[in-house]
């Protein structure tokens, strides 16, 4: 293998086991990483909390939790503490044979968001594929759809994950550059919009798949009835209707599911990200008895899909989402981190919308694209990541408290003016 200057170096210091610094992690990734991300230059070596610190020392409040994965804070003590029991006891069985947690961890979700039936997977695109095969299959045995012809309305500018078959009915073509050919089967409608979701029913289709608040697609929050008016279009065209909440979920809005805040109650929602808190992928389909139930023994599987050390896991932090009161906070202390950008008076602002603890900030069209904002905001202490071009995320874990707010404004508001 060709070797570069900078491997020869980075192979020096660690046969004399010298510390690594930024740059050079950032090599080792350059080198031998696919290019596929384009990470802001910070390399993380710690979390606690809302905090984060990099392998320089410095420390940064995270106004990203993984893309929501983190809800309950980086490395909160009591999952870690769970974790580690029970990589100790047993972690993997494959449901070929039952596992002590499984079974108590679908109780416990059940309660926790109102649902029947679990299907337990790994990461939230696998909850998304699972959830199309399973409504298929109930198009064809219980609606009736000929065999081969469902159809399963998305929306534009969607975000459900990244296989072949989700990126197939994304509308970012940057998603499908390239993968082609994609499965059929989708019809996509404007989000926001259930004149025109009602107007692409037809006798074949069988689900519909939206996103309470599209997250990837830039924090859109659709009209204040969209959620119940689909719902009740459901109701009366026999779909099933899927909630994607696998970034809204979990607390993040400021209530347990999304769907809570417009008083919907979804056929089918998904979850994932922060089920583990951030410490270990697993999502689940949450369903009625009527979808979940097509499946039969063999129809679907997944080696690590509801392993116990993920089961175990998901439990806690659950159960820490709720009995610290995160979901409360979020509701509260994202209502005033709103409302006090919302306050911030800069040139740059277009709008400022979400919920809870799901905010983005757009800046106008000339501000030049949020990503030299998120430069600007990390070299004050904040790591923040723009989505799509225009828009600053700010999503910071739950626990967040007002002071620490306040801190956070103050750079923004900062950033906002001198840039
Ligand atoms: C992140 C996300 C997914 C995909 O989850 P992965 O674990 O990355 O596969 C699906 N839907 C929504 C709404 C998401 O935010």
């Amino acid at each position: 293998m060709h070797k570069s200057a900078a491997m020869s170096v980075i192979e020096a210091m660690l046969k004399n086991q010298e510390r690594l610094t930024t740059s050079h992690y950032i090599a080792l990734e350059d080198e031998f990483g696919a290019k596929n991300y384009k990470p802001l230059d910070v390399v993380l070596a710690r979390g606690q909390g809302i905090w984060v610190w990099d392998v320089e020392g410095n420390k940064y409040l995270d106004c990203l939790s993984a893309y929501s994965a983190v809800n309950q804070g980086h490395c909160h003590p009591k999952i870690v503490a769970t974790m580690i029991a029970q990589a100790q006891k047993l972690t993997l069985t494959s449901r070929a044979f039952r596992n002590d947690q499984l079974g108590l961890f679908y109780k416990e979700i059940c309660e926790l968001t109102d649902s029947h039936m679990v299907l337990p997977m790994n990461s939230g695109a696998e909850a998304v594929e699972s959830v199309l095969k399973a409504v298929r299959k109930w198009g064809y045995r219980v609606k009736g759809v000929p065999e081969g012809q469902a159809e399963i309305i998305v929306c534009e500018n969607n975000f459900h994950g990244r296989t072949v078959t989700i990126v197939g009915f994304s509308s970012e073509a940057q998603y499908r550059d390239g993968y082609a050919p994609f499965t059929p089967g989708f019809i996509r409608v404007p989000f926001g919009d259930a004149e025109a979701m009602e107007k692409a029913i037809t006798p074949r289709t069988v689900a519909v798949l939206v996103e309470p608040i599209q997250g990837e697609g830039g924090i859109i929050v659709p009209p204040a009835d969209y959620l119940a008016t689909v719902r009740r279009m459901c109701d009366r065209e026999g779909i099933i209707m899927v909630t994607d909440e696998i970034q809204t979920g979990l607390g993040r809005t400021g209530r347990m599911l999304a769907e809570e805040h417009y008083g919907v109650q979804a056929d089918v929602t998904l979850i994932g990200k922060a089920l583990s808190g951030g410490v270990y992928p697993i999502s689940a389909v949450l369903s009625n008895k009527e979808v979940l139930g097509v499946f039969h023994p063999g129809d679907h599987g997944s080696t690590y899909g509801g392993n116990p050390l993920a089961c175990a896991v998901a439990r806690t932090a659950m159960r820490v989402l709720v009995e610290e009161g995160m979901i409360e906070n979020a509701d509260r202390v994202g209502g005033y981190f709103l409302e006090q950008l919302r306050g911030i008076k800069s040139s740059v602002v277009k709008e400022v919308r979400g919920r809870g603890l799901l905010i983005g900030l757009e800046l106008v069209p000339q501000a030049g694209g949020a990503r030299r904002f998120c430069e600007a905001l990390r070299t004050k202490g904040l790591l923040c990541k723009e989505t799509h071009d225009h828009v600053i995320r700010f999503a910071p874990p739950l626990i967040i408290q007002r002071p620490e707010v306040d801190w956070a404004l103050e750079r923004i508001a900062d950033v906002l003016k001198t840039n």
